[in-house]
């Protein structure tokens, strides 16, 4: 086949401790997952689960053992840090449920869901959708994807944050409200999963706005750090 514009580039997500990749192909991220993030932004209660998507080319891949960069974005002047644990789909398919859906996940990574807030805050008070406050470029740093057969403390591991040395945000995986099994099964009624799909599943509480110069260093038990610095 032949085109007449240059073909994007595949987004290779590296696998960790290998020269393997994973071709990424859509990125789903969930809202409000942790109770007190859920506080903090100003809601109560156990709601069902909802979804947004960047773009696959907004992964931001940071390979083992490096800084990864992330060029401070357009528009804002409140770019908020979100630690997020990441699953990455294996296996594909439709109204999977939550009991098997685990044996659809290949495995986990570390990522930054990070947003332009006072876009998205502006954007929710008028009820139009997110995509400026969430889908921009450079908007989702990731690290290897770690297989899940080497990670079964996963879903009770610490999950924290970092801005230059300082912790900022600090949890349990265990705290999420609708955890990975039960995010698939709800996402995968509303959108057939593939091989490659990527899920953030959403941050504990402590978002807050870093500046340029700034190392954020995320930390879930047993995948490798995640650095990111804000230039
Ligand atoms: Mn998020």
């Amino acid at each position: 086949m032949s085109y007449v514009l240059p073909v994007p580039p595949v987004v290779a997500l590296p696998v960790s401790g290998t020269g393997d990749h994973i071709a990424a192909r859509r990125v789903y991220c969930v809202g409000r997952n942790y109770v007190e993030h859920a506080k903090e932004m100003g809601f109560t209660g156990r709601e069902p689960p909802f979804f947004f998507i960047k773009p696959t080319d907004a992964l931001n891949v940071v390979p083992a053992g490096s800084t990864g960069e992330m060029a401070y974005p357009s528009l804002t002047k409140d770019l908020h840090h979100e630690i997020e644990l990441v699953a990455v789909i294996g296996t594909g398919g439709r109204d999977i449920p939550a009991a098997q859906a685990l044996d659809h996940v290949w495995g986990y990574a570390l990522g930054l869901d990070m947003t332009r807030r006072d876009l998205q805050g502006e954007m929710k008070k008028q009820g139009r959708p997110w995509e400026i406050g969430k889908a921009f470029d450079q908007s989702a740093p990731i690290g290897p994807v770690v297989p899940a057969a080497a990670l079964p403390g996963i879903h009770e591991a610490a999950i924290s944050l970092t801005v230059n040395g300082k912790v900022r945000q600090t949890s349990s995986t265990s705290k999420l409200i609708w955890n990975v099994a039960e995010t698939i099964e709800h996402l995968s009624r509303a959108w057939e999963l593939q091989p490659g799909d990527v899920i953030f599943t959403g941050t504990p509480e402590g978002v807050a706005a870093v500046v340029t110069g700034d190392l954020l260093v995320g930390h879930v038990d047993g995948l490798p750090d995640l650095s990111v610095r804000i230039v």
